[in-house]
């Protein structure tokens, strides 16, 4: 409810990228990302899409604070994330950024409560809070009766709900996630598609998810389509029609 409550809900950007550039040197430059500036405001559902190798993942990295721009800028929630050093950067990171990725990345021998608990821990949150705050997120993702198991004795819908709680467990200004349904079945995308719009919906989570996955795009507010680093077009998705 914090970000309906907000005055400047829907309007001030929460995340600016000015003229990034991420160039590889492989003999010759590579441009992973080549001159994209774009504005995300607070409230919104994007999808970034495009071929594979257009440069999606380097340039979610780079709004991220987890890469750095060869040039241009990244300003997340007023703050230009030039100029930071690494732990003011990782600091950045887990205070304001909750990723998720493609293949879960759970810490293997955590209990599911305990992967949700660690960036509060992380963040110097006393233990019973944080622990009591995994156990509501996971609760608010569906999955309070598997708070004691590990990873590999959840399906794969199932880890990725745990990886989205946990990336949720610092109120991040922006969710991010990296093709969040591209190792899971039709059903279980389903699954996680409903909830990503609804955090989106009902509790104005800005997210920024990079997917090849129409139905992702149907539930957005906004289309980036990147080809060879670039973007080529900023068109309204399903959500905004
Ligand atoms: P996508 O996520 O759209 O598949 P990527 O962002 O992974 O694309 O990659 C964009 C381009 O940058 C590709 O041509 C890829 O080969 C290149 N690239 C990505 N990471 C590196 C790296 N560490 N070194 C060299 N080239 C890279």
């Amino acid at each position: 409810m914090e970000h309906l409550l907000d005055p400047d809900f829907g309007r001030e950007p929460i995340l600016r990228a000015r003229s990034l550039n991420k160039v590889y040197w492989l003999g010759t430059a590579v441009y992973a990302v080549s001159n994209v500036s774009l504005e995300i405001r607070q409230g919104e559902f994007v999808v970034i899409r495009g071929p594979s190798g257009c440069g999606k993942s380097t340039l979610l990295s780079l709004l991220a604070g987890l890469d750095r721009p060869t040039s241009g800028e990244v300003v997340l929630d007023g703050q230009s994330l030039s100029g930071l050093s690494e732990n003011e950067l990782s600091a950045v990171r887990r205070q304001k950024i909750g990723m998720v990725y493609q293949s879960f990345n759970l810490l293997p021998n955590l209990t599911a409560l305990e992967n949700v608990a660690l960036p509060l821990h992380l963040s110097g949150t006393p233990a019973g809070f944080a622990g009591r705050h995994a156990a509501y997120l996971l609760d608010r993702v569906g999955l309070s009766g598997r708070s004691r198991h590990l990873p590999t004795q959840l399906s794969g819908g199932e880890q990725q709900r745990v990886a989205i709680a946990r990336a949720l467990a610092n109120d991040p200004k922006v969710l991010m996630a990296d093709e969040p349904t591209a190792n899971l079945d039709s059903a279980t995308t389903r699954d996680i598609r409903a909830l990503l719009t609804e955090l989106n919906r009902d509790l104005g989570q800005t997210c920024v998810v990079v997917t090849h996955d129409h139905s992702l795009i149907e539930d957005a507010h906004r289309v980036l389509s990147l080809v060879d680093g670039r973007i080529v077009a900023d068109e309204p998705g399903g959500a905004a029609r």
